[in-house]
Order: structure tokens, then C-alpha cells, then sequence
């Protein structure tokens, strides 16, 4: 296999329709075929008279590009020089260290976005959700820098953006309006909202948080996404409350919790139960695999019918010097975490980073079929859970049949 900087070439198309054809490439490691796209979806087969950009794949791999479900990309130090973290062990300790770094901080969030953002295309992330702090200590700067990261990567990457609200809501006077305005103003996507009945300090079910949230969902549509680290009554309380609510509004498969630290404690029962009334509510999940105790239990999640994504989280920022935004990689982690052995708990972890983001985002999936996305990836090896194992660089990054990143850098 020729694996040369110049092994992929590219041969002008047509102009009416744009036609790519990638030939020779191996769909989840399966036998060598031809992949063909025409505006922007795989076809069976390439419409008579097409003239498409030909890619010689060479025998590489093909996966569908991944989504990212779960990153903060205003918070993160991409690009700049390294950052010394000071140690924090509270909630409150950590949000002080983001306002701390944020003031630090040489570049504006809109370019640290852009470089991490960039950079995850580049690792064969096709769409995120990102989550950007609203409080009074930042206003909206994190929401409109994300806008104008997003705006750059616009057809290279798809954004979702989450009203994040880092410092609390009850707690931190003033960022009720800001949410709203970003609610109000269609500059988000989401609202977050924050361990209601621990950090928040609010009542057992989040009753003031929740009230907001689901005010502002139901007044401006915008979708709800919770992070929720509390443990045990303190987390189950709220997430209770969060299901029971998100029916009552109809708000069914428009709510996601994050995190979510208190289900990986419960036993099997205990855990069936609460896959059940989450799945009844609509009410989608998301790890980023932290750890072996924290990491969700996916798959009795999803055989119970629960949407769950996997995202990177915070990425190389105040909280953390760790993160890459290569969700190759995080499905690595969540094997790691998850004790993964055998060839499908690996092939899950991939699948989990590439259609359980996608199903959490109401993307359609990039299964390499004809009429999904023609979004995917090429890579050298030799099956889908080596190449989960062995994280080889994604030689070839392609968006919408375009190709949109080669060899770790942005195509033009
Ligand atoms: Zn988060």
C-alpha cells in the first residue's frame, strides 16, 4: 500500500453536480469496493454522464467520520503556550480557575475555537456540540466566538451550541438573563444547565433551574443539555425530576443529560429502571469515559433504548492538561475505561462515537450506505477495532464528498 504524502490523487469533475468517486477502499475493513458520492450523499452507483473527482483509495479503510457530542472549545488553551494548572478539588475551585485562565488567555475564544475545532476535523470529527460558558464574568463572548469559529468551518464541520451555564444560575445572579438573551436572540442551539440540587444550590428537583430552562425551551425551542455530576439522591433527585418535566412540556428527544455521574453507581435493577424512564422521556445521554467508575454503562444504556454520544469534554483548558478533540482516540478511551476485549466491545466504542453522537444531534448516520452522508475518513490498517487500538492518522478527511482535511491538515 502506498502511504506517500502524495498517494491520493485527485482528478477534476464536472461542474453541474459534484461527483466524487473513491475507488478502492475497504468500508469498515470489509472487501476492497468503490465508494461513490454525488452532491454531497453516497449513491450506488454514479449517474450516467458524471465526471467526478476520483480518489484512489488504495485499499485504506473507510469509517464514517465521528461525532463529537460533548466539547467546550471556549475554554480550551489550543495553540497557546502551556498553562500550569493550580490544584482544585470543588466545583467552585475549578470555575475559578476558568476565569482565572480566561483573563491569561492571548488569543480570543472565536480563534482558540477555531485552532481545536480545526484541528478536529482535521482528526475526522464531522460535528460537535459544543457547550460555551455563559456568566457574568464572560457575558456572551463564548457564545459569539464560537459563532465565528463555526462560521469559518462552515462547510468543512457541523456545530451545535449549548448556553452553558458554568457558575450556577441561582448561584450566580445575572445569568438567567444571559441565557435568555442567547435563547431569545437564536444565538444557541441549547441552554445548559448545572447540577441543580449540589452546586446550584436549589432544591431537591432543580424545581428553579429547571423552571428556566424548560421556560426557555418552550418559548424559544431551543434544545436543553444538563450537566450533571452529582452522585447518588443528590444527582438521581434531579434527573427524576428532569424526565417527569421533559414529558409534561412534550419535550421528548429535545433534552440530553451530561455526565450523568450517578448512574454508573446503581446496581443492574436500579440501573434498568432509570434506562427506562430515560428512554421513555426521550432523554438522551452523554460520557466523554473519564474513568472506569464514571464512564456510562453504554451498552445497557442503548439495548434499553437510551440515545447515548461520547464527546471529548474539555480539552487541554484550566481543568485538565489532557484532551486532544480526537474522537478516534476517545473511542480508545471509552474501550480502555469500559474493559473492552473482544473485536465488537471495540467496534461498539467506534460505533458509539460515530452514530450515537449522530442519533444525540438528529444528524443522519454516516453508515457508508447509499443516501447517508458522504462523510468518512480513510485510514491504513487492517480492521475497525485494530484501528481502534492503534489510532493511525486519518490520512483522508472527507465532508459532504468533499474532501476537507489530508494528512493532519485543512484542505482548501
Ligand atoms: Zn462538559
Amino acid at each position: 500500500m502506498d502511504c506517500s504524502r502524495k498517494a491520493f490523487q485527485h482528478l477534476p469533475g464536472s461542474d453541474a453536480m459534484h461527483a466524487t468517486l473513491f475507488r478502492q477502499v475497504r468500508p469498515f475493513g470489509g472487501p476492497v469496493t468503490d465508494l461513490a458520492a454525488v452532491d454531497g450523499l453516497l449513491v450506488a452507483e454514479l449517474p450516467a454522464g458524471a465526471r467526478p473527482v476520483v480518489v484512489e483509495g488504495g485499499g485504506r479503510i473507510a469509517l464514517p467520520t465521528l461525532v463529537d457530542a460533548h466539547i467546550h472549545p471556549d475554554k480550551t488553551t489550543w495553540g497557546e503556550p502551556w498553562y500550569s494548572r493550580r490544584p482544585a478539588g470543588s466545583l467552585p475551585e475549578y470555575v475559578a480557575g476558568d476565569v482565572d485562565l480566561y483573563r491569561r488567555q492571548r488569543a480570543p475564544i472565536a480563534e482558540r475555537a477555531h485552532r481545536l475545532l480545526a484541528h478536529a476535523v482535521t482528526r475526522g470529527t464531522r460535528a460537535v456540540r459544543a457547550h460555551v460558558d455563559v456568566a457574568p464574568a464572560f457575558g456572551l463572548d463564548g457564545v459569539t466566538g464560537l459563532r465565528e469559529a463555526a462560521e469559518r468551518l462552515a462547510v468543512r464541520l457541523d456545530v451545535q451550541s449549548v448556553a452553558f451555564p458554568q457558575h450556577g444560575v441561582v448561584r450566580a445572579p445575572g445569568t438567567a438573563e444571559l441565557l435568555t438573551e442567547a435563547a431569545a436572540t437564536g444565538l444557541v442551539d441549547a441552554v445548559g444547565g448545572i447540577d441543580p440540587a449540589g452546586f446550584d444550590g436549589g432544591d431537591a428537583d432543580g424545581r428553579e433551574q429547571f423552571d428556566l430552562l424548560f421556560d426557555l425551551a418552550e418559548r424559544y425551542g431551543v434544545l436543553l443539555d444538563v450537566h450533571l455530576h452529582d452522585r447518588g439522591a443528590t444527582g438521581l433527585g434531579p434527573l427524576r425530576a428532569l424526565a417527569a418535566r421533559t414529558v409534561a412540556a412534550g419535550l421528548q428527544g429535545r433534552v440530553t443529560v451530561s455526565h450523568v455521574f450517578c448512574l454508573p453507581e446503581l446496581s443492574p435493577v436500579e440501573l434498568e429502571a432509570a434506562a427506562d424512564l430515560l428512554a421513555q422521556a426521550g432523554i438522551a445521554l452523554t460520557t466523554v469515559a473519564p474513568s472506569a467508575h464514571q464512564v456510562l454503562p453504554f451498552r445497557a444504556l442503548r439495548a434499553r433504548g437510551v440515545r447515548v454520544g461520547l464527546g471529548s469534554d474539555g480539552v487541554r483548558d484550566s481543568w485538565s492538561p489532557f484532551g486532544n478533540a480526537d474522537m478516534l482516540h476517545r473511542a480508545h478511551l471509552l474501550g480502555w475505561t469500559t474493559d473492552a476485549r473482544t473485536d465488537d466491545e471495540l467496534a461498539d466504542c467506534l460505533d458509539l462515537a460515530a452514530h450515537g453522537g449522530a442519533d444525540l444531534l438528529g444528524l443522519p448516520r454516516a453508515d457508508l450506505a447509499p443516501g447517508a452522508p458522504a462523510d468518512l475518513q480513510l485510514l491504513a490498517g487492517e480492521c475497525v477495532p485494530q484501528l481502534v487500538v492503534d489510532l493511525p492518522e486519518r490520512e483522508l478527511v472527507v465532508k459532504a464528498g468533499r474532501v476537507v482535511a489530508e494528512h493532519g491538515r485543512l484542505v482548501d
